[in-house]
């Protein structure tokens, strides 16, 4: 059921890093979407496609300048260097939301299938802010791949991390969405986990995620590690209240093994100095690991609260307020 009757602008956001390869198949095809979605008056004819040049070291950016001269659709936006793919997809956002009512982020590599981006819209226009892109299957990643998602989303559901599965950065985002994004001040930027945070009716299409058309991977195994872990760190404190439940554990052993040492004392059935040795080592160490602990989450705490993340995002105002907030905008 349609809620939304008016046809937003929208931005197509690419990251790109290194993409001279696949970048001119990318914007041809999505140009044909666009054109499809404008003739279906789904979307404003003045929609757009704006690809970030994430510091790239080859032609990438000759090549968005080369095709800005042939379709003024399109716009290039450059960073000073490499970002990262994360801070790429931040970038484009702040800037393409100054034009458009909806954006949607997907790789330059056509792995994300832009052939549901009709489907998107429709979500949009159903009266969703956020529309996740979610894979139905991992069937075209290696088997280290598919096994090492499993366990990342499965430890962060653990840890409390909200995030939708085998959800990456393809989505659609309205512009009250992306602006509430935006107002999350943190560094430690993984939009995953982010965009959940910010709340709004929101829904799933999926699709199958294909092979990259071209170029390769910006994301080696090391990357992507260092990538969960920050992702997981930024997060979530509960790694440090693991680390102290873990102390009580050890105290709780060393509780018994002094019982149990001053009983075998008792009877006589130990060595000279095996009862003190024991009985020190555990329960220092079981101190040592809660003690450590209770600093960790002070420090997760002072953590989370130097992020000055907004406690509350409003999601409509009514009155003369609408009007003044357009303007400012
Ligand atoms: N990317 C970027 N900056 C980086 C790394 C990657 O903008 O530092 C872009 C890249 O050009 C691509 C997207 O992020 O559009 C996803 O990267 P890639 O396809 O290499 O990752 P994979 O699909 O292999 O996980
Ligand atoms: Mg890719």
């Amino acid at each position: 059921m349609l809620t939304r009757f008016t046809t937003p602008r929208l931005g197509l956001i690419l990251p790109a890093y290194n993409e001279q390869e696949v970048l001119p198949t990318t914007l041809s095809k999505l140009n044909t979407i666009k054109e499809t979605l404008i003739q279906k008056n789904l979307i404003s004819d003045d929609s757009f496609i704006m690809v970030v040049d994430d510091g790239s070291v080859d032609n990438t950016w000759e090549i968005i300048q080369e095709k800005e001269q042939l379709n003024s659709d399109l716009i290039g936006v450059k960073l000073s260097r490499n970002f990262g793919h994360q801070s790429a997809l931040l970038a484009g956002m702040s800037e393409s939301i100054k034009l458009a009512d909806i954006v949607i982020t997907l790789d330059a590599d056509l792995q994300d299938n832009p052939d549901i981006i009709q489907k998107m819209v429709l979500k949009y226009k159903a009266g969703n802010e956020i529309v996740y892109g979610v894979r139905s299957s991992r069937k075209t990643d290696t088997w280290f791949k598919r096994n090492t998602a499993l366990t990342f989303y499965k430890i962060s559901s653990f840890l409390g991390v909200e995030m939708v599965p085998d959800h990456a950065d393809f989505r659609l985002m309205s512009r009250v969405a992306v602006l509430a994004l935006l107002r999350l001040p943190e560094r430690n930027v993984f939009l995953r986990a982010m965009v959940p945070l910010v709340g709004f009716q929101s829904d799933k299409v999926f699709y199958e995620r294909g092979e990259r058309q071209a170029g390769t991977s910006k994301y080696p195994l090391k990357k992507m590690l260092s990538f969960a872990i920050d992702g997981i760190t930024s997060f979530s404190v509960q790694p440090i209240r693991l680390l102290f439940n873990l102390g009580i554990l050890v105290i709780s052993i060393a509780s018994i093994e002094i019982v149990y040492t001053i009983f075998e004392k008792m009877i006589g059935n130990t060595e000279a100095g095996w009862s003190s040795l024991m009985i020190s080592i555990w329960l220092l160490g079981g101190i040592n690991l809660v003690a450590i602990s209770i600093v960790g989450i002070y420090i997760g705490k002072i953590f989370t609260e130097v992020k000055q993340r907004p406690l509350f995002q409003i999601e409509t105002e009514t009155g003369l307020f609408v009007e003044k907030l357009r303007k400012v905008d």
